[in-house]
């Protein structure tokens, strides 16, 4: 039985389908998979962590071997309280790679039963980040199939529900301008 935990930290303000790809990605090769998403102060999340976790929870629901946590403080501090050495980390292109570098160095200086594993999304993701979803969104720009619906409905109902909204259509009677 494969009791490896492998955690995936990240701030998920808010979960779109890259994070996800990576996370089904790693299913079959850990025995768990804990989403961990970070407490930071200095960021200004669009999302509250309760918020963030909530929506986690609700599309990891029916994918087994999976558990949503929230943490604050070194990362290696909260794998050590929950026994893990795993750390997983997505790679998008090569501009991820030197913050990457950086931070798995970094863990492993400051714990060093700590490895960091990449794992690639689909290379439709490859370009998606939780900071471009919410400026399409308030643009009003169509995010079906990158951001799953839940999660565009809380944009809508943070960001203003006419943001995602398609263009109303024009009545016959009105000019085109
Ligand atoms: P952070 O603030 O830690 O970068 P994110 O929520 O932006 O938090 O990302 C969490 C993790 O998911 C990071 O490892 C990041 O590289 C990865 N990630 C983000 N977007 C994608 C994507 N489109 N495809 C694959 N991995 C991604």
């Amino acid at each position: 039985m494969n009791r490896t935990v492998a955690v995936y930290p990240g701030s998920f303000d808010p979960v779109h389908h890259g994070h996800l790809d990576v996370i089904d990605r790693c299913r079959p090769l850990f025995g768990e998979v804990v989403v961990a998403v970070l407490a930071n102060e200095e960021k200004q999340p669009c999302f509250s962590v309760e918020e963030r976790l909530e929506m986690l929870r609700e599309l990891l629901a029916d994918r087994p071997g999976c558990r949503v946590e929230s943490f604050s403080g070194l990362l290696v501090d909260f794998m050590d309280r929950l026994g893990a050495r795993c750390v997983v980390r997505g790679l998008r292109a090569v501009s991820d790679f030197e913050y990457e570098f950086q931070m798995a160095l970094m863990n492993r200086r400051l714990n060093p039963r700590v490895e960091t594993v990449f794992m690639m999304p689909h290379e439709d993701y490859s370009y998606l980040s939780s900071r471009l979803v919410k400026e399409v969104f308030r643009l009003g720009g169509d995010l079906t199939g990158l951001v799953p619906q839940p999660v565009l409905e809380r944009l809508g109902r943070r960001l203003g529900a006419g943001a995602a909204a398609a263009p109303a259509p024009r009545r016959a009677a009105e000019p085109a301008r």
